[in-house]
């Protein structure tokens, strides 16, 4: 009776979890909840439009002391939660690299919270460790890479670069992982190569495992921002003619600003005569390969070391997922496996432990997400959706380029647009020009984002500000670019 009466007023009971009974009555009601939130994700403000410190105002200091109902909880996300929300699900979402969480996706994560593994070792869950072998080998046969590579799930890309850069390391075999590299006189200093539009993962990565930042060469890129071969051989030379040793070389397949896509073959040539670890960063655009006519954007990195690429930016998977081949894990291995007697298992010779391969002990079972990705829209209906994505940025970039004051800064290989508005002045001179039309298409971007219609980002290129329009997002279609061209244009007209 008493239970019942808990029951009712959907609190918790005195002990043990929220009743089966309670969780199918929430858990319907939060069902239809979400299927609503996608269905209209388009009419919410796509970047959350609260003041800083809005939601933090607006919820108690403490925890309650006694539980609350899941009704209570459930009307404030609606109330205050949601309202200070930036909708990476809508359609009109095109900053930075958007993405998408297909539903597929969210069943996924629901049912891996629900079971709740922890997947460290095969035995602690073998069959988030089986089904991750099998989801990345059919992923990897979808981005048309080579059986050698093998793949591991991290959470992002930049701790996948971090585990490919450290794995580089210790192909060095100089005991750093036993010795570690402070006050050691008989280390060389290590360089790591990577352009100047390279991601800043990769830098990150650096300071993390100790090498320094200075242990970055940036090199530089030609007119289509691809890293320069020529720059990059002769990098390697001055460092090894000052007694450095390069190490590794850190190759983009779409680079954050524009997309571009450095020279791989030519890069994993001088990998090859330089006996350097070539690892390929396509956090981005490596989910284009699984479109047969897009694969050759993927050349030369079937001759990599390691390779990153992200499901969850371009493969409508939730956050966060990335994938990490290498095609020599026994040196991943080797670089990160340290077993305490608590978790020695009697099958480890034979099987994974996935704990083996990386800084985390505990791991999520990341890979029945993707898994249900890949099973519900197929190889042929992903290719589709990232096609059209890119049909999509070929419409947008045409309306640009035949668009009197607008200019394309860059070309278009994947789903990314970069432009700018740039009307003349009459007898302006270049420095005079190139700081308005920074200050103008910084001021077109915050109207055109505060409009709650459409996001876009911004970044820099050879030293102007250009505007981002990233097209990833699963639900946009033509109608969302045309009427963000719109917006961008009534925007700038009145910008004057
Ligand atoms: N590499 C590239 C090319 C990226 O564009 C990004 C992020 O946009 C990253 C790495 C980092 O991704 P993550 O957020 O998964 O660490």
């Amino acid at each position: 009776m008493k239970e019942a009466e808990t029951n009712e007023a959907g609190l918790a009971p005195p002990l043990g979890d929220m009743s089966a009974e309670d969780f199918r009555r929430y858990g319907h009601q939060l069902v239809d909840w979400v299927s609503l939130y996608l269905e209209r994700v388009g009419e919410y403000p796509v970047l959350a439009q609260v003041e800083p410190g809005r939601l933090r105002e607006s919820l108690p200091q403490s925890a309650p002391a006694r539980g609350e109902s899941i009704e209570a909880v459930l009307s404030d996300v609606e109330r205050l939660v949601v309202p200070a929300l930036t909708h990476w699900n809508h359609p009109a979402f095109f900053a930075y690299f958007s993405n998408s969480a297909s539903a597929p996706g969210i069943f996924g994560e629901l049912l891996a919270a629900a079971f709740n593994v922890n997947g460290m070792l095969w035995r602690t869950s073998p069959a988030s460790t089986e089904l991750e072998e099998v989801a990345l080998s059919w992923l990897r046969q979808m981005m048309g890479l080579p059986e050698e590579f093998e793949g591991i799930i991290y959470d992002t890309a930049s701790v996948s670069t971090l585990h490919a850069i450290a794995a580089a390391r210790e192909a060095l075999d100089l005991k750093i992982r036993e010795d570690g590299m402070s006050g050691r006189a008989d280390l060389p200093g290590l360089c790591v190569y990577a352009s100047e539009q390279s991601h800043s993962s990769v830098e990150k990565s650096l300071i993390t495992l100790g090498l320094g930042q200075r242990a970055l060469r940036r090199i530089e890129t030609d007119p289509e921002f691809r890293m320069s071969t020529e720059a990059l051989a002769r990098a390697i030379a001055e460092d090894r003619r000052a007694g450095l040793l390069p190490f590794c070389v850190v190759a983009t397949v779409g680079t954050t600003s524009t997309s571009s896509i450095d020279p791989v073959p030519e890069i994993a040539n001088i990998c090859e005569r330089e006996k350097l670890w070539l690892h390929v960063d396509a956090a981005y655009a490596g989910s284009a390969a699984v479109v047969p006519e897009l694969r050759h954007t993927l050349a030369g990195s079937e001759r990599a070391d390691s390779l990153v690429t992200n499901p969850h930016k371009w493969l409508f998977t939730p956050i966060d997922l990335s994938v990490l081949y290498c095609r020599r894990m026994d040196v991943l291995r080797r670089a990160f496996s340290l077993v305490p007697e608590y978790l020695r298992t009697s099958e480890a010779e034979g099987v994974h432990n996935q704990m083996d391969y990386g800084v985390q002990l505990g791991r999520r079972f990341r890979s029945l997400k993707l898994w249900m990705v890949m099973r519900y829209f197929g190889h042929e209906g992903l290719a589709a959706r990232i096609r059209e994505h890119c049909r999509l940025a070929q419409v947008f970039a045409r309306l640009v380029k035949v668009a009197p004051d607008w200019q394309l800064l860059a070309p278009v290989p994947f789903g990314l647009v970069c432009f700018r508005y740039c009307p003349d002045i009459a007898g302006e001179g270049d420095a005079e020009r190139a700081s308005r039309l920074d200050a103008l298409n910084e001021r077109l971007m915050n109207a055109v984002n505060a409009t709650g219609e459409a996001f876009l980002s911004h970044t820099k290129l050879n030293g102007a500000l250009a505007l981002r329009l990233a097209i990833g997002n699963i639900r946009t279609t033509e109608a969302h670019i045309q009427r963000t061209w719109q917006i961008l244009n009534e925007q700038a007209a009145s910008l004057g």
